[in-house]
């Protein structure tokens, strides 16, 4: 038997919008938003880290149904670590989710599979879920190795994890050459490899985590491809970046079913 897994829809805004413009935002999702019911669908936004503090005050003041994040989490506790923001501090701030192993980090900032791993503990260990994000870059897709490499990138993020701890966790399919290109994966595509995640997640770590762990596709993702990629067994939300930066088509996504 397998839990119901409601449909996560989260805006990765990643370096957009100052927290005027951020306030803005929130403020119209939650207009958008109204009513939306909770056991349909889940809507998250991983706004910059300067703009959280808005965000909360926001959600918390208006009791929006919207979870909140950061795109990426310190693998280090606290102390001396110039720039880096702790999962302590994410945690105290309500932050439910953080984005770790983001593709955009791992090619512009070389976060490697140790880190990435480390970061995933680090959110663990606050209460933070980890939003674990894999995918092939264009060689790798046309070599036809997008399961091999997604899930090595599982494997490692995950190393180490109990599957009471995987369980918690959400994974993030995104294939590189779907990210802002306009290019998105087929439907077929993406439950390719999703189902391949969950796959890896039954045999590693059994049936519990396999069927609670949330696995989203990322890439191009908009109001007019969603509800087919949903269509997917293995796809259970989505991680949208350039269409969650307006309002209302954001609610559009996560209102999908409607
Ligand atoms: P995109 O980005 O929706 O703009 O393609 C997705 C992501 O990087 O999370």
């Amino acid at each position: 038997m397998t839990t119901p897994r409601i449909p996560l829809m989260a805006g990765n805004w990643k370096m957009n919008l100052d927290w005027k413009q951020g306030q803005a935002l929130v403020e119209d999702l939650g207009d958008a938003l109204k009513g939306l019911d909770s056991s349909k669908a889940e809507a998250a936004i991983l706004p910059p880290f300067v703009d959280l503090r808005t965000v909360q005050t926001v959600v918390d003041a208006g009791k929006l149904p919207i979870s909140f994040g950061a795109q990426d989490i310190s693998e280090h506790e606290e102390g001396a670590y110039t720039g880096e923001i702790s999962g302590q501090m994410l945690a105290a701030l309500g932050c439910t989710y953080a984005a770790v192993g983001h593709s955009e980090r791992r090619q512009y900032h070389g976060e490697t599979e140790q880190v990435t791993n480390a970061k995933v503990k680090a959110a663990l260990k606050n209460g933070i879920v980890p939003i674990l994000c894999v995918g092939e870059g264009l060689e790798d897709r046309k070599a036809g190795k997008q399961v091999a490499t997604s899930l090595a990138q599982v494997e490692g993020g995950l190393e180490g994890l109990s599957a009471a701890e995987v369980e918690k966790t959400v994974i993030a399919y995104e294939p590189v050459w779907a990210i802002g290109t306009g290019e998105v994966a087929t439907p077929d595509d993406a439950q390719e490899v999703c189902s391949a995640i969950r796959d890896w997640i039954r045999a590693a770590h059994g049936d519990s985590a396999a069927d609670s762990v949330r696995v989203l596709y990322g890439g191009s993702v908009k109001s007019s491809n969603v509800a087919e990629l949903m269509e997917k067994p293995d796809v259970d939300g989505a991680l949208v970046g350039g269409a969650s930066l307006k309002a209302d088509e954001f609610a559009k996504i996560v209102r999908f079913q409607d």
